[in-house]
């Protein structure tokens, strides 16, 4: 079964900011009856949308199925952050692999964050560069330049300086950096944009199709309701939506709820909410982040749950939102949605064989507008031979969730609600 919230519709996009002001697209049909394919992609988000973009413009013969609609799940829900290197330091992926793989995984991510700015300017999207880490504390500060200081010295990367002061309009934050090579665009547009530009390049994309099941016989076959795609390989791009369709990826990623609420327009006020069109993200572990959309809107996003059920989108996200921005107590909210990402144990994202011909890469842990993107990319090589960049991340450890997929969920909410009160405690 793929994951559906009690709060979402199946087949449609949930009622937030980016669905409200995204670019108009027909739906495309679901699957019915047999079809034939070089390569099928289950789902369509930035790891299935960009692997079928590449294998179409290499020639192969390309379907993709998806449940819902392109976009419908994390990559048209999210905060829209296109981050550098992973979502691990630099310092704990030397510790995890060694400084010659750190390296390679430092490229990585700066391949990956290229990627998304040049497809981007070809879809004719904005790009803003600039994302801030706001610290709350001076011990947090003191990290962020040490670490600053390392990326120019050791990683060649300089384009991080010292948060400048009255950039961000909160009195909660003691410093921070600003990664001016990072950058923020806005995500369902993005997730649009990679489908027509796969089916411009000739990839065949179904929605409202659940895959239900895979086989493998002389050729694999991809089951839905309606219809099969008989293929050479299969990617997995499910994410977090995956579900139990392949044990392999369900012991190791595990998919988590996270939220946003937009803001009634700011109109004269947002320059003292942010004063350049930077996004932003906190300290904390259980991260909060925000930006402003065109119309002046501040988008935050923050709070996490396990499980089907959403809570109070509102209540969970206004509270750390006034902890920042307490000025903005009478703002009205206009729009609150959720969405379900896929952590890891290690929060390096899962890429696997799950079977000699089916790729799966998921797990980006909250850094997957970049790093889903070349993903996609990197199976769409792998398929044809050049596995390379797929097998340095497959190499990495990928330990499996305690408790199996049945106890994964009450022992994580044992482990955040930890972590939730270390941020509460300020330790
Ligand atoms: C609220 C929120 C905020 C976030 N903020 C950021 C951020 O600012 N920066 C950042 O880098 N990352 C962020 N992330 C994470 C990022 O959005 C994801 O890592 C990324 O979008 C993953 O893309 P994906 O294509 O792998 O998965 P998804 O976009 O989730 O796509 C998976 C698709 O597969 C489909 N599917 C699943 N199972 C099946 C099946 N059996 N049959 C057919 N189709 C199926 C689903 O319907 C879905 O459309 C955020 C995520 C959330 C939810």
């Amino acid at each position: 079964m793929n994951l559906l919230h009690v709060n979402d519709k199946a087949g449609e996009y949930p009622a937030s900011y980016y669905a409200a002001t995204a670019t108009k697209i027909a739906a495309f049909p679901p699957l019915k009856g047999q079809v034939s394919a070089d390569v099928c992609i289950v789902g369509a988000g930035y790891t299935g949308l960009s692997a079928a973009l590449h294998l179409a413009r290499a020639g192969l013969d390309v379907v993709v199925v998806e449940a819902q609609r392109v976009g419908f799940g994390a990559s048209g829900r999210n905060g829209g952050q296109v981050g550098s290197g992973q979502r691990l330091e630099q310092d704990a992926l030397e510790k995890m692999a060694g400084r010659e793989t750190a390296r390679k995984l430092w490229d990585m991510g700066e391949e990956a964050k290229s990627l998304v700015r040049d497809l981007a300017k070809e879809m004719g999207l904005p790009f803003h560069a600039g994302v801030a880490h706001a610290c709350y504390s001076d011990a947090e500060v003191r990290h962020a330049e040490t670490y600053r200081e390392k990326l120019a010295r050791e990683y060649d990367y300089t384009q991080i300086e010292a948060l400048p002061k009255g950039l961000i309009g909160s009195a909660a934050f003691k410093g921070g950096d600003l990664d001016k090579g990072a950058g923020h665009l806005h995500p369902l547009n993005f997730a649009i944009g990679l489908a027509q530009a796969a089916v411009a390049a000739g990839a065949r994309i179904y929605e409202r199709s659940e895959v239900h099941h895979i086989q493998h016989n002389l050729r694999s076959e991809v089951l839905t309701a309606h219809g099969r795609v008989s293929c050479n390989h299969v990617i997995l791009a499910g994410n977090g939506y995956l579900s139990g369709l392949e044990r392999k990826v369900a012991a190791r990623v595990m998919p988590i709820n996270n939220f946003i609420v937009a803001t009634e327009p700011l109109g004269d006020r947002a320059a003292g909410i942010l004063a350049e069109n930077i996004a932003v993200a906190d300290s904390k572990f259980v991260v909060n982040y925000w930006r402003l959309s065109d119309d002046k809107r501040l988008l935050f996003g923050g709070g996490e749950s396990y499980g089907y059920k959403f809570p109070d989108v509102v209540k969970t996200v206004r509270k750390p939102m006034l902890e920042v921005y307490p000025q903005l107590r009478d703002v009205k909210i206009d729009y609150a949605w959720g969405g379900t990402l896929a952590i890891t144990m290690n929060r390096m994202p899962c890429f696997l064989r799950a079977h000699p011909r089916v790729f799966s890469a998921s797990g980006y842990s909250g850094h997957g507008v970049a790093m889903a993107t070349l993903a996609g990319k990197l199976m769409a090589q792998a398929v044809q031979g050049q596995a390379g960049g797929f097998d340095v991340m497959a190499a990495l450890p990928q330990p499996r969730f305690p408790g199996g997929t049945a106890l994964r969920w009450p022992l994580l909410v044992a482990a955040m609600t930890w972590y939730g009160m270390r941020d509460r405690l300020g330790v």
